[in-house]
């Protein structure tokens, strides 16, 4: 049964969106992969891949466990969206975790800039 990865409701595995969150229903096995950290919540959005693996590195080095959603077309897995999309996707990090990712990402960002 697919799940809201917010509001944790269960749908028809049919659903793809939840209907009060707006937000793309994930698969169950997930839900038991990540619930072993509690809630996961939005660090940043990415606009493609590469830029989520790039965080999903700055991140884990600094031992934060990071989950990347992306933003598949409907009733096409693994098919990205249209090329107007500006985001690729999301990445994820334990709630708990946030504060602690927020200026992990912080702190790579301004280094960009000083470069
Ligand atoms: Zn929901």
């Amino acid at each position: 049964m697919p799940f809201c990865p917010q509001c944790s409701a269960e749908y028809k595995s049919d659903v793809l969106t939840c209907s009060d969150c707006q937000v793309q229903l994930v698969p169950e096995p997930i839900q038991i992969e990540i619930t072993e950290y509690g809630d996961w919540c939005v660090v940043e959005s990415v606009p493609n891949e590469l830029a989520a693996n790039i965080l999903q590195g700055v991140l884990e080095e600094e031992g934060i466990p990071v989950y990347l959603r992306c933003h598949d077309v409907p009733y096409h897995p693994g098919v990205k969206g249209s090329p107007t999309q500006s985001e690729w996707g999301d990445v994820l990090v334990p709630n708990n975790l946030l504060p602690q990712a927020q200026k992990s990402l912080k702190t790579y960002f301004d280094s960009l800039q000083e470069v």
